[in-house]
């Protein structure tokens, strides 16, 4: 405010600024948040491709073998990664559902097995590279946790119509998650199964668990149960959000199931339908 004073010393006006400091303070705290975002959802891809790149130069390079398999890793790591910046960026900009999206058939048996050789491959390297380098200043959320996946996974192919891509966001950000909020040691259990006309995949930790209050609100935007923590581990809060909005454009469902000090379980469920092998109703006799 100013006032508009006569030499007098009589108040003959008054100028009011207002600015719109509400509207100011969530633009600059939305444009904050999508860039953290976008360095959270990064940095698995980016933490995975340095795996194969070093086990490339620490001699992999020469094995004619797994030489041209690692290099189409870490191509198709980063061309993942490209795609996944425009599907953010149109994702900040509206969350309208009209981000393309590429579906086709893939056997989730070998695709989910894949997304988890992954993990594991980090989990080694990185054991390697903390027995090298233990003054190197890491992210806090890349310390060097210890965890096994254990894996029960039909034998079965299920071919289900996805987006890759997007599907392979989702299943490491519930890994990371699992990851991030379980004690060091941890084990986590893989599962994917069939039923009538569904496939579920679950990923269970031992880890902190989610208070019931919380347990709906975890896939809202930006909702963490501890803010701090999460911050602290590089979240977002965006990610199962995120999550939540891909199976539910792939026709799916996601939901958790937890006990507060004892671990959690997330579930995803797709709609399947069996390959009908001999063509059956088609045929003509
Ligand atoms: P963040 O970036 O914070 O991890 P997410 O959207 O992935 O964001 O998760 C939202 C919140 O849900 C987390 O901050 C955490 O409080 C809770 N959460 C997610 N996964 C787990 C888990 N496996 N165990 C315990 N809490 C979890």
């Amino acid at each position: 405010f100013s006032l508009i004073q006569r030499e007098t010393g009589f108040i003959s006006g008054l100028v009011a600024v207002l600015h719109d400091v509400t509207e100011q303070q969530k633009d600059e705290r939305e444009r904050r948040e999508f860039v953290s975002n976008v360095s959270h959802e990064l940095r698995t891809p980016l933490t995975s491709m340095r795996s194969y790149i070093e086990a490339l130069s620490d001699g992999a390079w020469q094995d004619p073998e797994i030489a041209p398999q690692f290099l189409k890793v870490t191509q198709d790591e980063t061309d993942r990664m490209i795609r996944m910046i425009n599907d953010l960026l149109s994702l900040s900009r509206m969350d309208s559902g009209t981000s393309k999206i590429e579906l086709e058939y893939v056997n989730l048996n070998e695709f989910f097995n894949y997304i988890l050789d992954r993990f594991d491959m980090m989990l080694k390297t990185d054991n390697e590279q903390a027995g090298k380098d233990n003054n190197q200043s890491l992210p806090a959320h890349a310390t060097h946790k210890q965890y096994s996946i254990r894996r029960e996974i039909t034998k079965r192919d299920l071919w289900v119509e996805i987006d890759q891509d997007k599907f392979m966001q989702v299943i490491d950000n519930i890994m990371n998650n699992a990851i991030k909020y379980s004690p060091d040691g941890g084990v986590i259990s893989a599962r994917l199964l069939e039923t009538h006309n569904h496939v579920i995949l679950s990923i269970s930790d031992q880890g902190l668990g989610i208070p019931r209050q919380d347990i709906n609100k975890v896939f809202d935007r930006f909702y963490r149960v501890d803010k701090a923590r999460s911050r602290q581990q590089g979240g977002t809060g965006l990610g199962l959000a995120i999550s939540k909005e891909v199976i539910e454009v792939l026709g799916g469902r996601i939901w958790v199931d937890s006990q507060e000090g004892k671990g959690s379980t997330f579930y995803i469920s797709l709609p399947y339908q069996p390959l009908d092998e001999d063509g059956g109703d088609w045929d003509e006799a």
